[in-house]
């Protein structure tokens, strides 16, 4: 059986949605007072001159690590893109001059609409060729083919040089990637 539901405020007032117009107002213009005088309230920073600072969990984009004489350390052995859940790694392993390198990356590319900075490829890698350091994020592109990262550009990489929150901040579970 139906029930029929009393409405709450059946006065004109109410009616006229006014009790909760002017209950609207009074948040707002505290709100505006408020951050008038020292922002208190405000959640909002003055970026770029100001930036919160990222979570350690924060990775960033991937960048290929060098050996002393400049030659990526990587040396194709196809372990991260086999590791990679979303399959955005394709190298062109070529055979190395140096026997005891064997191989080497003639192309190594990677996808990164398609990456879900996962970091397995960096976990599977055995010869710490590969991190996911950079703080990097994802650029904007106009097309599929700019969102690729190529070797050059990978080996020309830093390590991120910002400021990251304190794990102490962070969620209980942050661990530093650095
Ligand atoms: S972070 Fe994950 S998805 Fe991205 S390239 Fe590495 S393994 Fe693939
Ligand atoms: S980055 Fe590491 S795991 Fe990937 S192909 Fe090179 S050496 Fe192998």
């Amino acid at each position: 059986m139906a029930k029929v539901m009393q409405r709450i405020g059946d006065g004109f007032a109410e009616r006229v949605y006014l009790p909760a117009i002017f209950e609207g107002l009074k948040i707002t213009t505290r709100h505006f007072v408020n951050n008038l005088f020292g922002r208190k309230e405000t959640v909002t920073i003055s970026y770029p001159d100001v930036k919160i600072p990222y979570s350690p969990r924060w990775r960033g984009q991937h960048r290929l690590l060098q050996r002393d004489d400049g030659d990526p350390r990587c040396v194709a052995c196809f372990m991260c893109s086999t590791a990679c859940p979303a399959k955005c790694i394709h190298i062109v392993a070529g055979e190395h001059e140096d026997t005891g390198r064997e191989k080497f990356p003639i192309r190594f590319e990677i996808d990164e609409l398609r990456c879900i900075y996962c970091g397995m490829c960096e976990e599977a890698c055995p010869c710490d060729a590969i991190r996911m350091d950079t703080g990097i994020h994802a650029a904007p592109v106009y097309d599929r083919d700019s969102a690729w990262v190529r070797k050059e550009q990978l080996l020309a990489r830093k390590a991120r040089d910002y400021q990251v929150r304190d794990n102490a901040e962070g969620p209980p579970c942050a661990v530093s990637h650095r």
